[in-house]
């Protein structure tokens, strides 16, 4: 994710409803990005049970994520600085395993509504943030921990 240039989303976007209008594959790049939340949960590092190959997230934020602003430093060279960013398109949401569940590309592939919160459906990105929702609040900077410890970082509930 990035960090947002605007505390508000145009009306035509809301008003116009795309995202229950078209198929993920069918978004334009815009709306595509339009969809993101800035939660910045899939910005949290994760830590995978061997044998039973659950995810579980950590409140450890990747080294480029931007705890003060919240978004990704350098969104545009993301993939080559971090190997392991997850780069969404909707071809790859099957397979993606770790999303999380307020994620609003899983919710729109699983086939469910947006949230209340989300500034599509609240015309501000502020919701976001007063539902709870962004990482900012609890999340800690991946330099400040050695990620060899990284698994006593798990939360103790799902994202
Ligand atoms: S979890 Fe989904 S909605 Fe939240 S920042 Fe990541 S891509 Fe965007
Ligand atoms: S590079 Fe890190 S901060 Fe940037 S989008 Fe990927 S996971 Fe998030």
């Amino acid at each position: 994710m990035k960090i947002s240039d605007s505390e508000t989303i145009e009306m035509s976007e809301m008003q116009y409803r795309f995202w229950e209008q078209k198929k993920l594959a069918e978004l334009s790049h815009e709306e595509w990005e339009l969809l993101c939340d800035h939660c910045g949960k899939c910005c949290l590092h994760k830590v995978e049970d061997d044998e039973s190959g659950k995810i579980y997230f950590t409140c450890v934020a990747c080294k480029l994520y931007d705890l003060e602003s919240g978004g990704c430093r350098d969104y545009e060279h993301r993939a080559q600085i971090v190997p392991d960013c997850i780069v969404l398109t909707a071809g790859k949401l099957d397979e993606i395993n770790g999303l999380p569940r307020t994620c609003a590309y899983r919710l729109l592939h699983e086939g469910k509504a947006l949230p209340v919160w989300h500034p599509l459906v609240s015309g501000s990105v502020k919701t976001v943030r007063e539902a709870g929702m962004n990482i900012q609040g609890f999340a800690i900077a991946e330099q400040e921990i050695n990620l060899k410890h990284i698994k006593g970082f798990v939360l103790d509930s799902d994202l």
